[in-house]
């Protein structure tokens, strides 16, 4: 490990971040008696911070993002190589990098065919927003306007993708918000909202359909859904749903818009998180494993039907998409994102999602079945989440001091992990995993020991 960064010492370097940068997503006072975290180096699943310390990181940089892991030399080699060629040019330009990324990444989706680009999942997400506005100005006389998203999901950090935001602990405080979202009832079985219907699924989906109603079918334009829910407490969603949400957006003519944000490229074991639930969507959002972090890119991808109305008439100057984005036109993007998507088939590292995704569930289960504070675990391929309670029969949520504690264990025993960290009031209970996709059995072991070591000296 090289201590010395540009000639600078650690401890220059600290001080420099302690009185001038603004982390993200924390409480600064913390700093003023430890150190704030600084990462420097990394190679697969491995970390190392600026004292030299090394860690597993089993999310992933964070916030479930590295998909490939870290020191990818060739994804270096592919951005360095288009930003000597040509680093930028945009406005209404393409390039080569994302015309045949466009088209890798369509093959993979039956259905879609165009493909949007910008820096981040919120802002690709408010592209939707904008395009479902814009259609229903156009087409629909500005009748179909609202959008539904349900809560407990996350879309971003901006203020539209807040006006749609199911959980309270991020928006709080920043609105106003931009009026026309309107939120649905969760799907989480685990805390079923309807223990007298016979089957969840249906009656969560149907839940949906009763907030349509009451706001009238021909005034909701999209419903807008995580495939499954991550920082919200990873819920994957329940059998029979995903049928019946889809037979309610038919009905009713609603754009069905799936943020695979987190789901995307790879995480669940399959391409899209969407993709196991047998959903035909008519937009879908991807940021985070696009690029894996080696460069800052994100798409919206639609279908050729909602491509063609903002195509048809022409002479009608307001009817094209007028969005940009002025760093949505980095080249090293879609290069990243190539070379990204062949390391994961070259790698065969969707198949390696499977298989270490299920032993990362039997992991779990065995913890629980040793650890009473584990009352549900869930998850699909590499994206897994443990909730913890305060007891089993009536599923009271764990003290959110208590889950962070169990958190910053793991952190001093050197295995990185996370969880649903200040979003939903009194539920800030679940433990998240999302490891590169590379991972092997030896480090979900490591993560599995760590976190028992972990358990039992919170909770005994
Ligand atoms: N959608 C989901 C499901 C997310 O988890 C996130 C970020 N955690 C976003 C959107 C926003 O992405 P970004 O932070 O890149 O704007």
């Amino acid at each position: 490990m090289n201590h010395m960064h540009d000639g600078n010492d650690n401890r220059h370097i600290i001080e420099a971040d302690r009185n001038h940068v603004w982390h993200h997503l924390s409480q600064h006072k913390q700093y003023e008696t430890v150190d704030p975290p600084i990462m420097v180096e990394g190679k697969g699943l491995r970390l190392w911070d600026i004292r030299g310390r090394e860690y597993l990181d089993a999310v992933s940089g964070g916030v479930w993002t590295v998909n490939v892991g870290y020191g990818r030399v060739s994804i270096a080699d592919a951005v360095r190589d288009q930003l000597v060629r040509l680093n930028y040019f945009a406005g209404s330009a393409g390039s080569v990098g994302a015309a045949l990324f466009s088209e890798r990444l369509v093959e993979k989706m039956p259905g879609m065919s165009r493909v949007y680009y910008a820096n981040s999942g919120s802002e690709a997400n408010e592209k939707v927003f904008k395009m479902v506005r814009q259609i229903s100005a156009r087409h629909h006389g500005g009748r179909k306007w609202k959008i539904l998203f349900r809560e407990r999901d996350y879309h971003g950090t901006t203020l539209g993708t807040l006006a749609a935001c199911g959980q309270p602990q991020r928006s709080a405080d920043y609105g106003p918000f931009p009026p026309g979202f309107v939120e649905v009832p969760h799907c989480l079985e685990y805390r079923n909202q309807y223990p007298d219907a016979p089957d969840y699924g249906v009656a969560a989906a149907n839940a949906i359909e009763a907030v349509i109603l009451r706001e009238g079918p021909d005034t909701i334009g999209a419903l807008c859904l995580e495939p499954i829910t991550a920082g919200g407490g990873v819920i994957t969603p329940p059998v029979g749903y995903w049928p019946r949400v889809q037979e309610i957006c038919k009905k009713y003519n609603i754009l069905l818009h799936i943020d695979e944000v987190v789901c995307g490229i790879g995480r669940t074991g399959r391409w899209f998180g969407y993709q196991n639930y047998d959903i035909r969507p008519d937009f879908v959002t991807v940021a985070k494993g696009v690029a894996s972090g080696y460069a800052a890119i994100s798409c919206m991808i639609t279908t050729e039907a909602v491509f063609d109305l903002f195509k048809d008439n022409p002479d009608d100057p307001l009817n094209y998409f007028r969005d940009i984005s002025t760093f949505g036109g980095c080249l090293s993007g879609p290069v990243a994102a190539l070379e990204n998507m062949r390391i994961i088939e070259d790698e065969g590292l969707l198949e390696n999602t499977l298989v270490m995704g299920e032993r990362f569930m039997a992991g779990l289960h065995e913890l629980m079945a040793k650890h009473p504070v584990i009352g549900d675990v869930r998850g699909k391929g590499l994206f897994c989440g443990a909730e913890l309670v305060k007891d089993r029969i009536t599923k009271e949520p764990m003290d959110e001091k208590l889950v962070q504690a169990v958190v910053k264990q793991c952190m001093a025993d050197g295995v990185i992990i996370g969880m649903t960290n200040r979003s939903l009031p009194g539920m800030n209970n679940t433990l998240c995993f999302s490891p590169a996709l590379s991972i092997n059995a030896d480090e979900v072991k490591q993560i599995m020991d760590t976190l028992d070591r972990a358990l039992t000296t919170v909770f005994g």
